[in-house]
């Protein structure tokens, strides 16, 4: 990463992506505050979860910057995404944990075995992170000893043992039975208080509306309309009345 002009603690200017010959991300700007909660909605395919992979260089994007404190990802540069990878982490609707260890060790295991960290430190840290999101009991249960939802909050935290300057939540409730959902809400009501920077996507709009300082609607990769929450009760364009009059 390079040094830039600081503008917003997550800068992205018009970013471009394609999977082969199909658009997926076109033109997209988009700015995040730090301890700033960012939603992203939109129909699926409208490349939501593009673009939070294109943060961590999963997809690399043919045009347009992502600049993260002042610092410019540059997708040519196998040391610049390496560094980018471990200033986001990224949830996903399947959390996959690692069945054979213990929940303590699901946390554990990255910070300590791949970023090196001292392994008394990252303990402290795992051990923090269950307790405020209230698995501080089941520190040696197995991930087939828990539900759903417990799942979920252990993949939280274990994306937060990394300790990221940004976390990038991908539907993360969508697999979970509906009365697992609010548990899983609630880790990210503490973390959003917090002050932890997020973005999310999310199908919860309850959830959106209450959590998010700003809401970004896609479609068909384009950023379409953005602005605070209030913007869903009053859509500018149809393509947005269209989505929320289905989804609410
Ligand atoms: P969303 O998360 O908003 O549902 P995605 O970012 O997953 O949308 O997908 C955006 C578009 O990119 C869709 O048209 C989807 O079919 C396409 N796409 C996603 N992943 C791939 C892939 N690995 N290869 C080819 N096309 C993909
Ligand atoms: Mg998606």
């Amino acid at each position: 990463m390079s040094k830039g002009v600081d503008v917003s603690y997550l800068s992205i200017d018009r970013l471009s992506a394609r999977y082969g010959s199909l658009d997926v991300l076109s033109d997209i700007s988009l700015s995040v505050e730090k301890g700033e909660v960012v939603a992203l909605i939109g129909p699926s395919g409208s490349g939501k979860s593009t673009l939070l992979r294109a943060f961590v260089g999963l997809l690399k994007p043919y045009g347009g910057t992502v600049r993260l404190a002042g610092n410019t990802l540059d997708y040519a540069d196998a040391a610049s995404l390496r560094r980018a990878r471990d200033r986001f982490a990224i949830v996903f609707q399947q959390y996959n944990l690692f069945q054979n260890m213990t929940v303590l060790r699901n946390v554990c295991i990255a910070p300590t075995l791949v970023k090196k960290r001292d392994k008394k430190d990252v303990e402290a840290t795992a051990l923090a992170l269950l307790e405020k999101i209230g698995l501080g009991h089941k520190l040696h249960a197995y991930p087939d000893e828990l539900s759903g939802g417990q799942q979920q909050r252990v993949a939280l935290a274990r994306a937060l043992a990394l300790k990221p300057d940004v976390l990038l939540l991908d539907e993360v409730t969508s697999a979970l039975d509906p009365e697992l959902v609010n548990e899983v809400l609630d880790a990210i009501r503490t973390l959003a208080a917090d002050g932890m920077t997020m973005v999310i996507v999310s199908h919860e709009m309850g959830f959106v509306r209450e959590v998010s300082s700003r809401v970004v609607f896609m479609d068909r990769g384009r950023v379409v309309e953005e602005g605070p929450p209030s913007m869903l009760d009053a859509p500018r364009t149809e393509r947005l009345r269209d989505f929320t009059a289905k989804i609410i």
